[in-house]
């Protein structure tokens, strides 16, 4: 038999997230973030299930490829743009939408020159990265309008810009630094002449979730860029998913594979950092950091066995993990264990280890035989 480690995917919950997102931000134009292997969760799989999108957004070109040779026609936009000028004729040809955020790409697109690798009548789309309060990328929104007017001047730059800036705090929501930000981005593309054919994209989903009133810039559709919440994952430090009617799309799952019958004072695994307190049984469960389990997880990290919570004991090891097994009798090898998704919420899981969810959900590694899957409503 294969390993028993497995994510089963839900293309259900995901759609039925990408619907949320609708719900909260009618109108707007989506852009599903699908970066890093569709957090974890395998990108082609969540392109193609969300194909009525209106872009996908990537961090690189070669996710962005991949795409394409998927089959995959929907604009793409590539979060961190182009990083050399090699890059300019694959982005043109595969009509990928540029990220600009720094000044050495703007001189780069005014520097080149129509030819034989780059073609007049196939515009780049760009998107136009403003650092509002972040300074993680983008431009100073005080240089917005010269900007502007530099990149409209490049003769292979679409004119119809779209302006973007992205928010550092947007997942506490007592922190002021969200409105300050929006407050900037706002009154920068307030000051600007010209407008027409313009575009603008604040919210990831923390800020769909919790700012969308704000976020919305003017009276046109602007653009979203929704992650996490894709995944059925909340992206609030205090919340879960089920709070916002997300439903998890990942459920990490594997089987029972030894149950020992151990005695009291037996010290349990590498270190052997528990000690069974009393005479008792412990299950070994075939998942660990060799799967992306975190090895971070203590003493105490639930697992769902059979749909009932047990306790992680003793350190989690590349292949296995142990679970206190008092109060499941009935606990049988081959018996399933849910780490995280259906019925245990990863955001639960990330907050025992000191992680977000999204590093646990991009960790799952390719060891883990991945399945999808169709729920009914
Ligand atoms: C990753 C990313 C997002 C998506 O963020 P979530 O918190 O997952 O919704 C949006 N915008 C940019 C620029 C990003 O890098």
């Amino acid at each position: 038999m294969s390993r028993a480690a497995e994510a089963v995917i839900d293309l259900t919950a995901l759609t039925a997230n990408l619907e949320q997102v609708r719900r909260h931000v009618p109108g707007s134009h989506i852009s599903a973030v699908i970066k890093a292997n569709g957090y974890g969760h395998g990108m082609l799989r969540v392109a193609r299930a969300l194909q009525q999108v209106d872009a996908f957004a990537v961090a690189s070109i070669d996710e962005a490829l991949d795409l394409r040779l998927a089959g995959i026609d929907r604009p793409i936009v590539l979060l961190e743009g182009f990083f050399t000028v090699d890059e300019l004729a694959l982005i043109q040809r595969h009509r990928l939408t540029i990220v600009v955020h720094h000044e050495e790409q703007l001189r780069i697109l005014e520097s080149i020159t129509v030819g034989p690798q780059l073609e007049a009548d196939t515009p780049l789309s760009v998107w136009l990265k403003l650092d509002t309060g972040m300074h993680r990328l983008g431009f100073p929104p005080s240089l917005t309008a010269s900007l502007v007017e530099r990149l409209q001047r490049c003769p292979l730059v679409d004119p119809a810009l779209v302006l973007m800036t992205h928010l550092a705090n947007a997942d506490d929501r007592r922190d002021s630094l969200t409105e300050r930000q929006i407050a900037c981005f706002n009154d920068t593309v307030a000051g600007l002449d010209d407008t027409d054919g313009m575009d603008f994209s604040i919210a990831n989903s923390a800020a769909v979730l919790g700012w969308s009133r704000q976020t919305r810039v003017g009276t046109g559709p602007a653009w979203v860029r929704p992650g996490i919440m894709l995944y059925g994952v909340s992206p609030f430090v205090d919340t879960t998913a089920a709070d916002h009617d997300l439903r998890p799309v990942m459920t990490l799952k594997s089987r029972l594979i030894a149950i020992r019958e151990l005695k009291a004072g037996d010290a349990i695994g590498y270190g052997g950092t528990w000690y069974c307190p009393e005479d008792m049984r412990v299950g070994v469960v075939a998942i660990g950091y060799g799967d992306g389990y975190p090895r971070a997880a203590g003493n105490g990290t639930p697992v769902l066995l059979n749909g009932r919570r047990a306790p992680l004991v003793g350190r989690v090891s590349m292949d296995m993990i142990t679970i206190d097994l008092r109060g499941h009798e009935k606990a049988a090898i081959g018996d399933e264990v849910i780490l995280w998704g259906n019925g245990l919420p990863v955001e639960e899981i990330a907050a025992c280890v000191g992680t977000i969810a999204y590093e646990l959900l991009c960790g799952v590694t390719h060891r883990v035989r991945f399945s999808e899957f169709r729920s009914n409503e």
